[in-house]
């Protein structure tokens, strides 16, 4: 196969960068994937979260053009602005109302509530006594990622693009006359779930991992390769040569049933204590970003275990609608987490790749949803132009790491 621009990873960002560079007129794109429908994939396992509500502008500017493009398919990706209430107790609540400063700047409605303005807003929030407000995201609002990414993909393939399920990339050398030729494994059936976990827990890469019972080899010839792998960055990045700073952790989140209490009519509940929440069909889905999980790729789910140490204590805390709650079930996948909490995008330095052959897209650790659209489109501009267009993300490139300069790390993660 020959492309002029391969994409390793059809996720959300991987569908999104193909999305942004057909419609900026490549015409030979290709994807690979071992797995296309993402079962293990961060892109199948998140919470569906959209805000514009950050620390920092680059965000803000990424969320703010990912949900205008959103609203403009609402119905095909599920997006619904039913907002996002973040609560603050006192010694958040100034750089709060600072960071809201600059949303309402940059033109990202975002309501000041307070403790009356909250319980208002949300009655069944009842216990209230450790709070100082709230901010009210009035587009921010919710995704159906599953949608998000068909929709990417559909569109890109509407324009020609390719997606080759099954394609696991292993390695790749480049020529001296500027082309990359990849080397992948193309598993001959499909994998089953526990297969699937396993090869994405374990990554191989050696020749001799593969079977040939189980495949054939493929190679294909780029002039560009974009690594928009997710967590599996750094193991991509490894085969080509460069290091990446960023590490895989997991994540888990739970539903639960709340007996008498009718979610449905909210949107994203942030609580201080990090535990965040909002509707999931007939049930709560809530998650935590536990800041001792170690780096890994681990996708078990820890249960009651989880629920109870983390998720219960604190939604009893808010609410006496949450004294009672039935854990239904839950799941874990993985962040990618850079050292600074931003995304990694533009060109891949470093080791041994020539320049303008690689470049990437990646470590957007809870937020890769909200900022996909504006991400895909930002690295087609650069790759295409050479130069981004409408939102500057040069500041994003892994160099800030090589360098030293560093930007402001982003504070409103969850
Ligand atoms: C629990 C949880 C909650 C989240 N909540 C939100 C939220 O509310 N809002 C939000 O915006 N974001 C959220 N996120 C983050 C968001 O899901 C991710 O940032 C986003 O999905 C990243 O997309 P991606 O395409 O980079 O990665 P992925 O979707 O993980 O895709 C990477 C792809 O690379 C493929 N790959 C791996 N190895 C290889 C290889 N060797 N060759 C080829 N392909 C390979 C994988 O199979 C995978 O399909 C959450 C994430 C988690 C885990």
């Amino acid at each position: 196969m020959n492309s002029e621009v391969l994409v390793i990873g059809g996720g959300l960002i991987g569908s999104a960068v193909a999305h942004g560079l057909v419609s900026l007129g490549l015409k030979n794109v290709i994807v690979i994937d071992p797995d296309l429908s993402g079962e293990w994939s961060s892109s199948e396992l998140n919470a569906g979260g959209v805000r514009g509500t950050w620390s920092q502008t680059v965000n803000l500017e990424l969320s703010k053009a990912s949900i205008d493009y959103f609203s403009t398919q609402a119905e095909q990706v599920g997006y619904r602005p039913c907002g996002y209430l973040w609560l603050h107790r006192q010694e958040t609540w100034d750089a709060a109302l600072g960071s809201r400063e600059m949303h309402v700047r940059q033109g990202w409605p975002v309501e000041v509530l307070d403790v009356e303005g909250v319980r208002k807003r949300v009655p069944f929030i009842d216990k209230t006594s450790d709070l100082a407000g709230g901010l009210f995201g009035v587009r921010d609002g919710l995704v159906n990622p599953n949608r998000l990414k068909e929709h990417f993909r559909e569109e890109a393939m509407r324009r020609g693009a390719r997606f080759v399920d099954g394609a696991y990339f292993c390695g790749a050398h480049f020529s001296s006359d500027g082309k990359v030729f990849v080397e992948a494994f193309r598993f001959a059936s499909g994998l089953s779930s526990v297969q699937k976990r396993e090869l994405l827990s374990r990554n191989p890469s050696m020749r001799d991992e593969f079977s040939s019972e189980e495949g054939d080899w493929i190679r294909i010839e780029a002039d560009r390769l974009v690594n928009a792998a997710g967590a599996w960055a750094p193991e991509i990045a490894r085969r080509l040569g460069y290091s990446c700073p960023s590490q895989p952790v997991r994540r888990q989140i739970s539903l639960f049933h709340a007996r008498d209490l009718d979610l449905t009519p909210y949107g994203m509940i942030i609580d201080p204590s990090g535990v965040y929440f909002h509707p999931e069909s007939i049930y709560g889905l809530s998650g935590f970003a536990n800041p001792g999980e170690r780096p890994g790729y681990r996708f078990d789910y820890d249960g009651d275990a989880f629920f109870e140490e983390w998720i219960w204590p604190a939604l009893y805390e808010r609410s006496s609608a949450f004294e009672s709650l039935r854990h239904v079930s839950g799941w874990a996948g993985l962040y990618e987490e850079s050292p600074d909490h931003h995304a990694i995008v533009g060109e891949a330095f470093g080791g041994s790749i020539p320049r303008g052959r690689v470049f990437e897209a990646h470590s957007f650790s809870g937020h890769g949803a909200m900022q996909s659209f504006a991400a895909g489109r930002g690295l087609a501009e650069k790759m295409v132009s050479g130069r981004y267009q409408t939102i500057d993300l040069e500041l994003l490139s892994a160099t800030r790491f090589r360098d030293g300069k560093s930007i402001p790390g982003e504070t409103w993660v969850i």
